[in-house]
C-alpha cells in the first residue's frame, strides 16, 4: 500500500514526486512516456522561471526529471485506465473490488493501469492539459500533413515556407516568434483586435519583419491536396472572406484539461477543470490535483510546480488525519 500515487510527470507531477520523496512518503509517479516534462517539452524558450532565464523547455523538463531521479523518486511508465475508490465523498460504495484489492482498507484508491494495479491512500492527479482544436473542415484531414499543434516539434519542416499560427495567447505568439526564425513568412491570425499573450511576447512578435498579424480574423477551412495549401479566413468585423496561401497551419487556441480520469470522482467546472484551491484538495477526500488540470488563474510552469509542492503538503496532512482518526 503506497502513501500516494502521482499521475503525470509535467512540472506539477515532478515537483509532487520530489516533495513526496523528501517527505519520506512511499510514492510512485505514473507517466505516459518516459519523456518527463509534459507541455514544456514542446516549449522552445522559457524565460519567466526565476534563476533560469532563456531556458529551453525540453532541457528544463529533463532537469526536473534528473532532480527527481537523483533523489530516488520512483516512476512507472503506463497508461492509467481507471481510478477507483471504495468511498466517494458521499460514502457510497463504488467498487467492492477496491476493498479486496487494497487489503480490506476503506478510503483507498485503486489505480488501474495497462502495466498493473497500484493501491494508495491518496492520489495526486497532475495530468495537465492537451491542445484544443479549431474544429473546422480540413483540420483533422490535414493533421500531420501541414496542420500541427506544436511549432517546436514540426517547425523545421517549414523552413523557407509560409505558415499561419492561429490564436492570440502565449503559445500562439511564442510559436509565431519561433517559426519566424525558419519560415519566410508567418501570419498570426487572431479573432480579436488585441492579443492575450504577455506584453513582452507581444513586443517581440510585433518587431519581427516577417510576421504579419491578421486581426479580427477567424479560420473557416483548411484546404489542400497532398498537404495544406491554403486557409479560408473571415474577418469578423467586415465579414470579408479571403483565401490565404500557406504551407502549414499551427493551431494554438488554448488547452483542455485532461481530467477524464477523475471527472466522475470529483467536481469539475463547466470547462472540465477539477475544482480545487491552492491546497489541491478536490471534492473527494484523498484525491488532490496539481497543475493545469485544476481551476486556477495562472497556468504556468512556476504555478504548476508550486501546485505539486502544495498538493503533497495536503497529502501529508490528510494521511496524518487518517492516522489519528484510526487510532
Ligand atoms: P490561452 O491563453 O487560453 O489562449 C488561447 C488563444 O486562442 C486566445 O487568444 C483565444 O482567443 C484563442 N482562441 C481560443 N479558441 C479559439 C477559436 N476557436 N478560434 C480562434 N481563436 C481561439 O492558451 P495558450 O496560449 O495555449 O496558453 C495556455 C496556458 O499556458 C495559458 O495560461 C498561458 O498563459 C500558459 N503559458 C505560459 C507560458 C509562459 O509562461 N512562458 C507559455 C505558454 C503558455 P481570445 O484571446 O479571444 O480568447
Amino acid at each position: 500500500m503506497l502513501d500516494v500515487v502521482i499521475i503525470g510527470s509535467g512540472p506539477a507531477g515532478l515537483c509532487a514526486a520530489i516533495y513526496a520523496r523528501r517527505a519520506g512518503l512511499s510514492a510512485v509517479t505514473i507517466e505516459r512516456s518516459p519523456m518527463s516534462g509534459g507541455q514544456i517539452l514542446n516549449t522552445y524558450e522559457v524565460d519567466n522561471y526565476p534563476g533560469l532565464p532563456g531556458s529551453n523547455g525540453f532541457d528544463m523538463g529533463m532537469k526536473f526529471r534528473e532532480h527527481a531521479d537523483k533523489l530516488g523518486c520512483e516512476f512507472m511508465t503506463a497508461n492509467v485506465l481507471e481510478i477507483r475508490t471504495s468511498c466517494t465523498e458521499r460514502g457510497e460504495l463504488r467498487a467492492a473490488s477496491v476493498e479486496e484489492a487494497c487489503g480490506g482498507a476503506e478510503d483507498r484508491f485503486l489505480v488501474e493501469t495497462d502495466a498493473g494495479v497500484l493501491c494508495a491512500k491518496a492520489v495526486v492527479a497532475a495530468m495537465g492539459a492537451s491542445h484544443a482544436k479549431l474544429n473546422i473542415p480540413g483540420e483533422e484531414a490535414f493533421a500531420g500533413r501541414g496542420v500541427s499543434y506544436c511549432a517546436t516539434c514540426d517547425g523545421a519542416f517549414f523552413r523557407g515556407k509560409t505558415t499561419a499560427v492561429i490564436g492570440g495567447g502565449d503559445v500562439a505568439v511564442e510559436d509565431a516568434i519561433f517559426l519566424a526564425r525558419a519560415c519566410e513568412k508567418v501570419y498570426l491570425i487572431h479573432r480579436r483586435d488585441e492579443l492575450r499573450a504577455a506584453k513582452i511576447l507581444q513586443d517581440q512578435v510585433m518587431a519581427l519583419p516577417n510576421v504579419e498579424i491578421l486581426w479580427d480574423t477567424v479560420a473557416r477551412e483548411i484546404e489542400g491536396g497532398e498537404s495544406v495549401q491554403a486557409l479560408w479566413l473571415k474577418n469578423v468585423k467586415t465579414g470579408k472572406k479571403e483565401r490565404l496561401e500557406v504551407d502549414g497551419v499551427f493551431v494554438a487556441v488554448g488547452i483542455i484539461p485532461d481530467s477524464g480520469l477523475v471527472s466522475g470522482l470529483a467536481d469539475c467546472d463547466g470547462r472540465g477543470y477539477v475544482i480545487a484551491g491552492e491546497d489541491g484538495a478536490s471534492s473527494l477526500a484523498g484525491l488532490f490535483v496539481a497543475g493545469d488540470i485544476r481551476t486556477k488563474k495562472l497556468r504556468q510552469i512556476i504555478t504548476a510546480a508550486a501546485d505539486g509542492a502544495n498538493a503533497i503538503t495536503s497529502v501529508q496532512e490528510y494521511l496524518l488525519k487518517m492516522k489519528i482518526e484510526s487510532q
